[in-house]
């Protein structure tokens, strides 16, 4: 899973003067102190942790920001393996696609 933080605790750990967006490109509302956010592990990017999980739920795995792909290349070749392999045998209580990308992250 992507880790989810508070906004406030990703704010500290920016270097000072950094340009950093304050802004969820997603649904272009601000960051909140106390609003839980994911950070993309590829491309560092910041969202609410809403925002990227409805995302996601389109099936979507690239950054909404620069398109960086959520999942390493290295692990996307093993991923549409199982993804195929999803999509035959459907887990239904599981959501099925979102479970693999879910494993991933
Ligand atoms: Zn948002
Ligand atoms: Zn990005």
């Amino acid at each position: 899973m992507l880790p989810v933080m508070k906004f406030n605790d990703v704010v500290c750990s920016f270097s000072p003067g950094s340009n950093q967006a304050e802004q969820c490109a997603v649904c272009l509302y601000d960051f909140r102190d106390h609003e839980e956010i994911r950070r993309l592990t590829n491309c560092g990017h910041i969202f609410h942790r809403a925002c990227v999980d409805r995302w996601m739920d389109h099936d979507q795995i690239t950054c909404p920001l620069c398109r960086t792909a959520f999942v390493p290349d290295e692990l996307m070749e093993v991923f549409h393996e199982k993804l195929c392999a999803a999509s035959v045998s459907a887990i239904p209580e599981f959501g099925g696609e979102f479970s693999v990308i879910n494993n991933f992250l």
